[in-house]
């Protein structure tokens, strides 16, 4: 664990050193994600808004405020999941991020998941569940037919179940997509509850 502790730290300060891409000239901070490095889900989203480039945190916005909330009615608080994006640095005036970006920041994303091992991957929101998808050589038919299903993958040599599900940005003013991504959140943290033979479970104790 000290070993993993210590890439994890040393990954964090490349990411912070980062030049691979435009964003670094833009950016105020980047943002490589935050979370226990024991946990067994990892959240995916897109790239890094306003807030979140000022504060160097994933999810601090108003998505995240949404983002937390669910999470807490499907009994899967934030502090128990590791939550990071696609690509670390914001891309001006909330853009998607480009392609070549999006190629640029990947090892980062794919080195989190070597050292982490989660065992659930969350994606939120297109971009980041059709990059997961081809990343893992994975079909994918768009969020709408995708989202709540749950795919067994290999990606970086890392046996993880996607759940592909709706951005929590598109649901601040659609309460369908909100009960949609509460419902995709709720199997995610029943699969981690379900465990898995061989691996250990964490009791609640691990999490304060
Ligand atoms: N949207 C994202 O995709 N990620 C964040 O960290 C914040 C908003």
């Amino acid at each position: 664990m000290e070993d993993v502790k210590e890439m994890y730290n040393e990954l964090v300060k490349r990411i912070s050193e980062c030049t691979k891409c435009p964003l670094h000239t833009t950016r105020r901070n980047p943002v490589p994600g935050e979370g226990p490095l024991e946990a067994e889900v990892m959240l995916i989203g897109e790239a890094p808004g306003r807030k979140e480039d000022e504060l160097g945190r994933p999810f601090v916005g108003m998505a995240g405020k949404l983002l937390d909330e669910l999470l807490n009615e499907v009994g899967m608080p934030r502090r128990s999941v590791y939550i990071t994006n696609v690509i670390k640095c914001r891309p001006p005036g909330n853009r998607d991020p480009r392609p070549e970006e999006i190629r640029a920041c990947l090892p980062y994303l794919i080195r989190q998941i070597q050292l982490i091992k989660p065992r659930i991957i969350v994606a939120l929101g297109r971009i980041s569940a059709k990059t997961l998808h081809d990343l893992a050589r994975l079909q994918w038919k768009g969020i709408s037919k995708e989202h709540g299903r749950v795919k067994d993958a290999v990606i970086a040599g890392v046996k993880v179940k996607i759940l592909a599900t709706y951005h929590p940005a598109a649901a601040l003013y659609n309460p369908r997509l909100r009960d949609y991504i509460r419902e995709d959140l709720r199997k995610a943290s029943l699969l981690r509850e379900a465990g898995e033979p061989g691996r250990s479970r964490r009791t609640l104790e691990d999490f304060f």
